[in-house]
């Protein structure tokens, strides 16, 4: 059996998925290192469920992602679960030329390397396991899967900042991130909703990180993350979208350097710091805490806000779609934004929404609700074995 595997690199923690490439793509089991340097642990589930590896490290055997792949490599390689035919990485950032997924070179890696001032936080944990595998089976074939990619095809009126042009020549541009969660809904809706997946469709992507995505015929043509990912929807412990002249605030008058600002912004804010309780949906949920509370209105109220911006930019919308975590799981949460909603037509149909059905609007709502699971890693599989020749 040949297999493929995803990696979606993070800070702390590294993802990763095997797929057989028998009879389409099959998900065999996942798995991830999580406390990278702190706490690490192995964790890998099969498809049913089971657990098939829990192994907690020491710190000093786990410093990095590179530690942390020879680790998971070396589990792999005792699993012997067929052969690996090809890697497929998840990169945030494929800049101003990569519009869709690419096979990795030594050229093209360096390419990549330049994105990193556009991601200094992701870009170069999103390319570490890339060079791991590089240095010990160079045969490998590898292909990285962009977040950007899905967005590049937007108009040059959507992806440009008011501010002087040679800036975006130089690749100050509205990118978006989410694309490959994007890309797969798109993909989705055109099997389970045709008539609407050629349509003009909202996706919520609401996970620790949050976007929105305006669909026009199953293409982008407009998302609220920006240059970077920090734009848009407030999230988990980001701030979403700011008047950049609370940042010269900060600079100047607070006397803050870049680094803290940096903290701020995208660990220390949104509904983390909204609340003061936690970055988690569950827990605010759950939480009786009035500021808990406040953060969810403020959640709701600028996806709502958001919401009219882009069906503005699509000319009227079809469909609104949930996915992610919070759009998946929270039946609360969806019925709270549907209930902002209402004034484009919305109705919820509560029940439908409680059972997380496919649709969830009544008959007469237009634009119609749905829930679609997302699968990155199926998508980043799918381009793999694509590009590798599958
Ligand atoms: P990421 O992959 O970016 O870490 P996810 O898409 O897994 O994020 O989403 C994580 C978010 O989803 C968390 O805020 C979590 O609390 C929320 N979430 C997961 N399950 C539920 C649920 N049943 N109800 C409400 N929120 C949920």
């Amino acid at each position: 059996m040949d297999t493929i595997l995803v990696i979606n690199a993070g800070s702390s923690s590294l993802k990763f998925e095997v797929f057989s490439t028998k009879d389409g793509l099959t998900k065999l089991f996942r798995g991830q290192m999580e406390g990278i340097a702190t706490a690490p642990r192995l964790r890998v589930n099969g498809r049913d469920g089971k657990i098939l590896a829990d192994q907690k490290h020491a710190p000093a055997d786990v410093p990095d992602l590179p530690a942390a792949m020879q680790i998971v490599g070396a589990w792999l390689r005792e699993k012997d679960e067929g052969r690996l035919v090809a890697a497929g990485h998840r990169v945030v950032h494929g800049g101003p030329d990569y519009d869709r997924p690419v096979r990795i070179t030594k050229e093209i890696l360096r390419d990549l390397e330049r994105y990193v001032p556009l991601a200094p936080l992701h870009q170069p944990n999103n390319l570490a396991p890339i060079h791991a595998i590089l240095d010990r089976q160079p045969d490998l074939p590898q292909v990285a899967c962009f977040d950007t990619s899905f967005h590049r095809g937007q108009s040059l009126v959507a992806n440009h900042y008011a501010i002087p042009e040679r800036f975006f020549a130089e690749g100050v541009q509205r990118y978006g991130f989410h694309g490959l969660s994007y890309e797969y809904v798109a993909g989705r809706l055109r099997e389970v909703a045709p008539d609407i997946a050629n349509g003009r469709v909202i996706t919520a992507h609401l996970g620790s990180g949050a976007s929105l995505c305006a669909l026009f015929e199953g293409k982008s043509i407009e998302t609220t993350m920006g240059f970077t990912a920090l734009d848009g929807l407030p999230m988990g412990t980001r701030c979403g979208q700011i008047d950049p002249g609370v940042l010269l605030y900060l600079l100047d008058q607070k006397g803050m350097s870049p680094k803290d600002v940096q903290n701020l912004l995208y660990n220390q804010s949104g509904l983390k710091g909204l609340s003061g309780v936690s970055n988690d949906m569950r827990a605010l949920l759950a939480s009786d805490d009035p500021r808990a509370a406040f953060a969810l209105d403020h959640f709701v109220y600028r996806i709502a806000f958001y919401a009219g911006a882009l069906a503005a930019a699509l000319g009227g919308i079809d469909a609104f779609v949930f996915t992610a975590g919070i759009g998946e799981n929270s039946p609360e949460m969806r019925a709270r934004i549907a209930a902002r909603l209402e004034w484009l037509g919305v109705r919820l149909d509560p029940e439908k929404n409680i059972n997380g059905e496919l649709l969830i609007s009544k008959p007469d709502s237009s634009p119609e609700l749905y829930v679609v699971p997302t699968d990155e890693e199926l998508m980043i599989a799918r381009h793999t074995l694509k590009l590798i020749g599958g």
